[in-house]
């Protein structure tokens, strides 16, 4: 199996620190607002990462955390006039219900900032009792200079860093490239420290709470390329100057969403947030139907398609499932055996090994469906159904695409057979009726 490691610019064979264990983290939202569907690529992707992992009999130990002290969320609270710890919980809440619709798995660790503020402050001590941070005023800023290789993740020389926009001018700090540990302030939500009353930056409470949960470099560190430069560089930064690692062994970064080309943002206005798109398991569809590092773009014209690819996906599988149900012949734990459907199953898995090639993954699912309507046309061999119907879930299951075909009742094969019968006895009028409670229940 190959991941795209962004560390070292290339494809690695992929080997985890301890046999069969992924040590995995990826960055949570800013809990301040809805997440948009732009934010929901990295959160389906990761869970698809997690879903093959775990197929592969991995156990994954996989956390993300809540950032809920952020200027944005005190700036927010001050202007709504709801405390701080209230307004996150809130959009934490929200999160999670994205999350379900989304059908990714919410049972991971889910650390929050405001939990781990001793753990934040005592690593940012440590920092400066080491001699890579210094505080000035109240106010505490890592030493970038004593970083040999700082700028090795986003390949930035570091005069590109300092002319870049992103760093901020500060008359204060030894270099322009230091970035804040502790900011001194008595606004919002603030907690006391060595340094001052205050609050912490951003980019240090991955690598705290990293530490804390995991104790040690983990496999995987995971997040969207925009957070590359400067969080990820200055989280390296740190675990670098504090364990002499790179945080993770494998830095993966997902392409960013884009709306009609351009950037979603609040101030443009062209933002979807997911709890009002209609359309859950087609844009989950959508985000994994392009690899991962790629752009992707979003239009409504463009997503159509998907909506009627879903739509395909959604009835053939119950179609199979009704099909094999209602005449009672689901085996379940059936052994493949047919040679195109084992085909597929291996163009799928070797996409997934190829750095989760989900666009090609796909391409076999939909490999399968063809291979499903065919049998089902021709109503032949039970034991291929049963194989499709195999198949047709593990792919299912891997890219968390959830379909809801309710088991078959009794009462339900009942009907089945007394439409079957009416047929066969030309007994049109009442196999009409039969056959509309069938569609009805959508059996047919
Ligand atoms: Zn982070």
């Amino acid at each position: 199996m190959k991941i795209y490691n962004s560390y070292t610019d290339s494809l690695e064979e992929f080997k985890t620190f301890h046999p069969k264990q992924v040590n995995m983290y990826v960055c949570g939202p800013t809990v301040y607002n809805f997440i948009h569907i732009g934010n929901a690529r990295p959160v389906v992707f990761f869970d698809t990462v997690r879903r093959y992992l775990e197929s592969k009999d991995y156990k994954v130990k996989f956390v993300s955390n809540f950032t809920d002290v952020d200027d944005k969320i005190i700036q927010k609270s001050l202007e709504e006039n709801i405390p701080e710890l209230q307004l996150s919980g809130y959009y934490i809440e929200a999160f999670l219900n994205d999350l379900e619709a989304l059908n990714c798995k919410t049972d991971y660790i889910k650390p929050k900032v405001t939990e781990y503020m001793q753990h934040i402050i005592d690593y940012i001590k440590n920092l400066v009792d080491m001699g890579y941070a210094y505080e000035i005023n109240g106010d505490v800023y890592f030493r970038v200079s004593k970083i040999r290789d700082y700028g090795a993740l986003s390949n930035r020389e570091i005069d590109d860093l300092i002319s870049g926009s992103r760093v901020e001018v500060n008359e204060l700090k030894e270099n322009p490239l230091d970035f804040t540990l502790w900011k001194k302030t008595e606004t919002g939500l603030n907690f006391d420290s060595p340094f001052s009353v205050g609050r912490p930056g951003w980019h240090t409470e991955c690598v705290a709470m990293i530490d804390d949960i995991f104790g040690e470099e983990i496999d995987i560190h995971g997040g969207g390329t925009d957070l590359k430069f400067p969080h990820h560089e200055n989280e390296i930064a740190q675990a670098k100057a504090t364990h002499n690692h790179r945080v993770a062994n494998y830095w993966m970064h997902n392409g960013r969403l884009d709306m009609k080309d351009i950037k979603m943002s609040k101030s443009l206005g062209n933002v979807i947030f997911v709890k009002d798109f209609e359309y859950k398991m087609p844009l989950r569809y959508f985000l994994l139907s392009t690899h991962y590092r790629a752009p992707l773009n979003y239009s409504e014209e463009s997503f159509a398609m998907y909506i009627k690819e879903w739509e395909k996906l959604e009835n053939t599988y119950k179609s199979l499932f009704y099909k094999l149900d209602i005449i009672d012949e689901l085996v379940k734990g059936t052994k493949v055996s047919n040679q195109d459907i084992l085909d597929e199953i291996k163009n799928f898995n070797d996409a997934m090994d190829n750095d989760f090639n989900t666009a090609n993954a796909i391409t076999a699912l939909q490999g399968i469906l063809k291979i499903t309507n065919l049998n089902l046309r021709k109503n032949n061999n039970q034991k291929i159904l049963n194989e499709l119907f195999v198949a047709l879930n593990y792919m299912v299951s891997i890219l968390g695409f959830k379909i809801d075909a309710n088991p078959v009742t009794d009462k339900d094969r009942d009907t089945y057979k007394k439409w079957q019968d009416a047929r066969k006895n030309k007994e049109f009028d009442k196999a009409d009726e039969y056959r509309k409670a069938l569609i009805e229940k959508g059996i047919l």
